[in-house]
């Protein structure tokens, strides 16, 4: 079991994360968002529908079958639940799912566009490879869920996909490098959108990010 001390942390480690892409002003106009962090035995903490203004005893405790056992859900949030569970079943290595609507990574969700690696804090945060493109299904949906399956099978080392029509899904270690890697994505974002004014963005040289790749393969 989990002890309630590194329970108490998660949580913690949990409304900071959300407290932190606020103050980055990575969220969209409505704040909406939904954090996760794993606990053992299949369980997570989730936020409860919201994610402003966010105190740690406000997570909703959800176990391996999708049942919530501490906490209150608003409707609005049990049906994303699948969309975490799908996540923490497919990437063991994985302890804290972010999704946000952060206004340039979801540009490039609704125009079906995977968002290219060509920028250093990318690279830095994880993820050395373009951030592919989930086709849509209604959120929480079998068929928005199977998708995310499949493309988290078909790119095993990802740590993020775009949801089509809808928004950006990160996941990382942790509730920290997974708030970080969703600023180094909304950043990007925006880079690649400016670049696009003055000529375009420019991949990094030949064999970079396979370079990259290799050192990240080696120390995980
Ligand atoms: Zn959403």
């Amino acid at each position: 079991m989990t002890d309630t001390r590194v329970e108490n942390e998660r949580a913690h480690q949990l409304v900071e994360a959300a407290e932190n892409l606020f103050t980055a002003g990575v969220m969209s106009h409505s704040g909406h968002a939904n954090l996760s962090a794993r606990l053992d035995g299949g369980r997570f903490l989730l936020t409860p529908g919201f994610a402003r203004g966010l105190r740690p005893e406000q997570l909703a405790t959800v176990g391996p079958d999708g049942q919530v056992l501490a906490g209150a859900l608003q409707s609005v949030s049990a049906e994303i639940i699948a969309m975490h569970s799908t996540v923490y079943r497919a990437r063991p290595d994985v302890g804290a799912i972010i999704h946000t609507h952060s206004p340039a990574a979801t540009a490039f969700a609704v125009a079906h566009r995977p968002l290219p690696c060509r920028t250093e804090p990318m690279l830095r945060f994880g993820q050395a490879e373009d951030v592919p493109v989930v086709p849509w299904g209604p959120r929480g949906s079998d068929v928005s869920v199977r998708g995310i399956a499949a493309v988290l099978a078909d790119r095993p080392t990802t740590a993020a996909v775009l949801l089509a029509n809808h928004g950006l899904l990160v996941f990382g270690p942790d509730s920290a490098a997974t708030a970080h890697l969703v600023v180094a994505i909304e950043e990007s974002a925006e880079a690649e959108l400016a670049a696009a004014a003055i000529g375009g963005a420019v991949d990094f040289p030949d064999g970079a990010l396979a370079d990259v790749r290799a050192a990240i393969a080696r120390v995980s």
